[in-house]
């Protein structure tokens, strides 16, 4: 009897240095039009997550995917911030954004003084939940803001918004999770090379795991200059793709001849080198 008690020990003792010995997996997981939750082991952020209006033709977060986040189920627990590019009805909506807050007390939430503003309004100025806000008043031509929390590194810069939207305040947030995953988010950013150009030091000081630019940046030649030059990414997965090509995604990312989400709940690795072949990613769990 002793020994099957020192045996069931020495396995409980062991299996936490078994477990550290290897790396904690990273993944980028698509929700919805620019919506994706990005999670290496336990630390973890979304984009553009909790929005409410498709325009008539984008991708909104499926009903079960918004059921597990507001409920904290895996892989949507513990999400450690929540960034929003900009205030687009597509992008953000204050109602879901509050649920989403007041549900998980612990959770901080990044943005323009616009999408400030909007929560501000929904839940009055003297709401509690507003300390959780941090808002970053950027204009294109000021410097990236960086934020050091708990495993994070949060950096932005303001891209201005595609179809010359000057009114719209558009945020590329770029997060380091654990010092080891970085990802970068455009939010709608549009194709212009010059409002690029003068962040080029900031794409430059930072590689990304993955960049998650909208899907018309492949239609453009500079818009494939801009993520040759300034990307720094190894691999693009283009986002905001229209909601027709939802359980299409091997056809659009043919047509385009590069990657794309288009199905929500699919994933991609954030690990080792980039798979070449857009089917092969497909396949990824
Ligand atoms: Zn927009
Ligand atoms: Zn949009």
């Amino acid at each position: 009897m002793s020994r099957i008690w020192i045996c069931a020990g020495w396995l409980l003792a062991a299996a936490p240095t078994l477990l550290s010995a290897h790396q904690p997996s990273a993944a980028a997981t698509y929700l919805g039009n620019e919506g994706v939750l990005v999670a290496r082991g336990e630390t973890k952020v979304v984009f553009d997550a909790f929005y409410d209006d498709s325009y008539g033709q984008y991708t909104l977060v499926p009903d079960t995917i918004v059921s597990a986040m507001m409920a904290g189920e895996p892989p949507y627990d513990g999400v450690d911030a929540v960034l929003v590019s900009h205030v687009h009805g597509d992008h953000f909506a204050a109602g879901p954004a509050v649920a989403y807050l007041r549900a998980h007390p612990e959770v901080p939430l990044y943005g323009s003084q616009q999408t400030l503003d909007k929560i501000a309004e929904f839940v009055g100025e003297e709401d509690s939940l507003l300390a959780r806000i941090i808002a970053v008043d950027l204009k294109p031509e000021d410097p990236p803001v960086r934020f050091d929390i708990d495993g994070l590194v949060i950096e932005a810069v303001a891209i201005p918004h595609a179809g010359n939207r000057p009114e719209i305040q558009n945020l590329s947030w770029r997060v380091t999770l654990d010092g080891k995953t970085t990802v970068t988010h455009f939010g709608d950013a549009g194709v212009v090379m010059a409002d690029f150009d003068r962040h080029a030091e900031h794409f430059a000081a930072r590689r990304s795991q993955a960049a998650f630019p909208p899907y018309w940046f492949y239609g453009e030649d500079d818009g494939r200059t801009i993520i040759d030059k300034h990307f720094h990414a190894d691999q693009v997965v283009g986002v905001h793709v229209p909601a027709a090509a939802t359980g299409h995604g091997e056809a659009a990312r043919a047509r385009f001849g590069a990657d794309l989400f288009t199905d929500p709940g699919e994933s991609r690795s954030l690990e080792g080198a980039p798979l070449a072949n857009p089917k092969d990613r497909r396949e990824q769990p």
